[in-house]
């Protein structure tokens, strides 16, 4: 897999690789979203420069809050944006 490729991330909600990653590098964030279910994110990178590494964020991101906590995509946006 391309560290740093922008589309076909699998999804932790639904299951398929249809997640996007687009980093903006001058607002220091990266947009996650499914195009198949609702998580649509935006997180703050710092200084990631490789789609992978905000990926991996967004994973342990997902499974410490809508997994553990119970919390959902909504709750995220409204920013529980913690790592
Ligand atoms: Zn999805």
């Amino acid at each position: 897999m391309n560290p740093n490729q922008k589309n076909g991330w699998l999804c932790p909600s639904c299951g398929t690789k249809s997640m996007s990653i687009d980093i903006n590098k001058n607002e220091k964030n990266a947009k996650v979203k499914c195009s198949l279910c609702n998580i649509d994110l935006k997180i703050n990178t710092n200084n990631y420069s490789e789609t992978i590494d905000i990926y991996g964020d967004f994973i342990d991101l997902y499974h410490e809050n809508i997994e553990k906590k119970n919390l959902t995509i909504t709750d995220l946006q409204k920013g529980f944006l913690e790592f």
